[in-house]
């Protein structure tokens, strides 16, 4: 699957301004390209380790996607660790349903190199999914 630039951009400056808080989003794609990264509020009762992104959130962007014709659609959701690598973790696997890609960015605390990945899941385990990064639109 492809990611822009400034997607992956979007996505590392959100984990950063939310930490220690995990950071939560939609993705959007057009094709198989990740286009865009929209910043959703984080409503889990414990936000330090786990994410929820908002319905209301969710809501707007799909109104929004099926408002656009031709345009993009969502894809998935990501997600910050703030004191850990970007690969899932059991509570990850719990909220995991086959339709999403589930992209992952940590740590955000600089105690280990900053990595962005994407995890398909099949229903029993999560897959990693290889991310190629694509110039910004419109380059
Ligand atoms: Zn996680």
């Amino acid at each position: 699957m492809n990611i822009r630039r400034e997607v992956l951009a979007a996505i590392r400056a959100h984990a950063e301004r939310e930490h220690p808080r995990e950071c939560c989003g939609i993705l959007l794609a057009a094709g198989d390209e990740i286009v865009e990264a929209v910043a959703a509020e984080n409503i889990a009762a414990d936000p330090l380790r786990r994410y929820e992104v908002s319905p209301a959130d969710h809501l707007s962007q799909i109104r929004r996607c099926r408002s656009e014709s031709g345009g993009s659609r969502i894809v998935g959701v990501y997600h910050s660790h703030p004191h850990s690598s970007a690969v899932p973790s059991v509570t990850d696997l719990e909220q995991a349903w086959t339709e999403y890609v589930y992209v992952i960015a940590g740590p955000s605390d600089g105690s280990a190199e900053f990595a962005v990945r994407a995890f398909g899941f099949d229903g029993s385990a999560f897959q990693e999914i290889a991310l190629a990064t694509t110039p910004a639109g419109g380059e």
